[in-house]
């Protein structure tokens, strides 16, 4: 507890700081920590912290944790990994946000489990790399999927977009592309303005960037236990 009482302490003085030299208030930006392949003990010490944004990045961990930990006011669960369609009905039980919707089936999905339900945070995950394996819509196609979404999943509320810089690009190059996309979802979506980037490694670049949201793992967790 009291390392990580010290750990988070400094990102938030990193955050704090980089915030600073950007010219941008401390309260533009949000820290979610990433708490995946550890315990829900773990959780319980952050929210004792103060931490009341946590991501998760499987939906079965997510589920568990968020029953398991039901009692820990104001907590807000954000979903980070890739969505399954017959996993959506779980997610939306349990997700505050999802960050990764990235094609029209996940977001009818995720519409479907609860269309008359409180409105569901999303945001479009974007794929930054030239492989369109990689989990996100191209650049290419971020207004199609959120004119979608505004035209046909009412129960969702477009946010913003997401992204994880490439391996082997600067950060800050990969933080512009995502500034782009968040100009093109606004003009679809003018209210959408979150970008949630930023991660143990490029935190600093993607404040330079504009990020609004920082999912923050290994640095004020320590390293993950192996995920067996
Ligand atoms: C694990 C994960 C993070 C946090 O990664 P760290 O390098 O530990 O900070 C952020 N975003 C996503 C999508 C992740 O899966």
């Amino acid at each position: 507890m009291p390392d990580l009482a010290a750990r988070l302490a400094d990102v938030d003085a990193r955050i704090a700081a980089a915030m600073r030299a950007s010219g941008r208030a401390a309260d533009e930006v949000t820290r979610i920590v990433v708490t995946k392949f550890h315990p829900p003990a773990l959780i319980t010490e952050l929210h004792a912290l103060g931490v009341r944004d946590v991501g998760e990045n499987r939906q079965q961990e997510l589920t568990a944790k968020h029953d398991e930990l039901a009692d820990l006011e104001g907590m807000r669960w954000h979903f980070i990994g890739q969505a399954q369609t017959n996993k959506a009905r779980a997610v939306r039980a349990a997700a505050d946000v999802v960050h990764s919707v990235d094609r029209a089936r996940i977001a009818d999905a995720l519409h479907v489990a609860a269309p008359e339900g409180a409105p569901l945070d999303v945001l479009v995950q974007v794929n930054l790399t030239d492989d369109p394996g990689r989990g996100g819509v191209a650049p290419s196609g971020v207004e199609a999927l959120a004119a979608h979404v505004a035209e046909h999943c009412t129960s969702l509320r477009m946010r913003g977009v997401m992204a994880v810089a490439p391996v082997g690009e600067e950060p800050a190059a990969a933080f512009a592309r995502l500034a782009q996309a968040s100009v093109a979802l606004r003009s679809v979506a003018s209210d959408a303005t979150w970008i949630s980037a930023g991660m143990t490694g490029d935190f600093v670049e993607a404040i330079s960037a504009g990020a609004t949201h920082l999912r923050i793992g290994s640095a004020i967790t320590g390293p993950r236990p192996d995920r067996g």
